[in-house]
């Protein structure tokens, strides 16, 4: 096989094994996703990144603004407070899971992209 042949057939895919090419983003064979497609940088996606960018801290500060646990948790009445700490607790253990999905889902990202990069390696 020729220099040229072999920079073009870069890899195998994944699921079908068929020869394709570096620069495909599917599998002409399968269809499976070979790379990601390159995230667009066009001007609108840009303003519409960096609105969304601007005003995502507002929603939360907004939320967090009106959520009225610690109002109820400042209450003189026991009833009252009872709410505010029951509310409390679910907004920690709330807090504790999405964190935690998180950082399973990081993971879960981080090893897949691993096995990819391992799998193209292997195919050499
Ligand atoms: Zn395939």
């Amino acid at each position: 096989m020729k220099n040229s042949q072999a920079a073009e057939i870069a890899t195998s895919c994944i699921v079908c094994h068929q020869p394709i090419l570096s620069t495909y983003y599917f599998c002409p064979n399968c269809g499976i996703k070979i790379i990601d497609t390159p995230l667009s940088t066009s001007l609108f996606t840009q303003i519409k990144l960096y609105i969304f960018s601007i005003i995502l801290p507002m929603i939360c500060f907004i939320t967090i603004w009106r959520w009225q646990g610690g109002n109820y948790l400042k209450s003189k009445d026991e009833k009252t407070r009872t709410i505010g700490v029951v509310a409390c607790l679910l907004l920690v253990i709330s807090t504790i899971l999405t964190i935690w999905i998180t950082i399973i889902t990081t993971q879960k990202i981080m090893e897949s992209a691993t096995a990819k990069i391992n799998t193209e390696i292997d195919g050499f």
